[in-house]
């Protein structure tokens, strides 16, 4: 079984009556459902107001992927959990990010870069092309498919250029969008996905659906933590391996401030 974690903000599910309306589980509820549908996955819910918001590091360490959903509430997210986070990432846990997560504090963390977009909320037509037919995360799905309403969200994404780029959106005002990204950071399989707007059925629909299931069965890396091969060792390696002459000068040598 994979062990997923769907975390959610839980801002807009309480505060929207709109939204609330979608998904009366909230948006991680709806998508942890999606996940429990399928077979050999097992997902639990997380969200920003349970303590250490859900992720102590006793949880993450039984988790094998954290599915994201954050808009509202980036910067409430702790800098201390957002840290456990990216180790875990390190360390081979799989990582989703959805829609508005673009800017949570672990995605741009992870990307080292501003992870701006353009966006328009006019609940205009989403075309999303399968731009790597042979990738697991698009396997079982159409060569493009459409979401009715969705919140638009244009290029320039500013992302590090990804390893495959799974899905290419168009949208109904002539934009378009690079919605489906991997990465890989350490160990860990990271996965962005754009749709996903808390005002319309996005996570619903059976081919995003479909798309939740590939990348979490994609994202979930088996030897994660089962190997100290995964450890990059900050050391000193004054003794070398083969006879070495010492020369120049040396800045760091111990009883030095800047010892390390
Ligand atoms: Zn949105």
């Amino acid at each position: 079984m994979i062990r997923a974690v769907v975390w959610g903000e839980n801002v807009h599910e309480r505060e929207n009556p709109i939204v609330a309306g979608v998904y009366p589980k909230g948006l991680h509820g709806c998508i942890a459902d999606a996940l429990n549908a399928a077979d050999g996955i097992s997902a639990t819910t997380a969200t920003l107001q349970e303590p250490e918001h859900g992720l102590p590091q006793s949880r993450l360490d039984e988790t094998d992927v954290l599915l994201w959903w954050g808009h509202a509430a980036h910067g409430d997210v702790s800098d201390e959990v957002v840290e456990r986070v990216v180790e875990a990432v390190w360390g081979g846990m799989g990582l989703i990010l959805l829609h508005s997560s673009h800017f949570a504090k672990v995605f741009k963390r992870l990307m080292g870069t501003p992870c701006n977009l353009t966006w328009r909320e006019a609940g205009e037509r989403e075309r999303l092309w399968v731009s790597a037919r042979q990738h697991p995360i698009a396997r079982g799905l159409p060569d493009h498919f459409e979401l009715e309403h969705e919140e638009m969200y244009g290029e320039p994404f500013a992302v590090p250029e990804p390893l495959e780029t799974v899905f290419i959106s168009w949208f109904q005002g002539g934009e378009v969008f690079r919605s489906g990204l991997t990465y890989r950071r350490g160990a860990g399989k990271v996965f962005y996905f754009r749709p996903g707007h808390e005002t319309y059925p996005t996570y619903f629909d059976p081919n995003i659906r479909r798309v939740l299931v590939n990348a979490t069965r994609w994202a979930h890396n088996p030897e994660a933590r089962q190997s100290s091969d995964w450890d990059a060792p900050n050391i000193d390696v004054s003794d070398a391996l083969e006879p070495l002459e010492h020369r120049g000068a040396k800045l760091h040598k111990e009883g030095d401030a800047g010892f390390q």
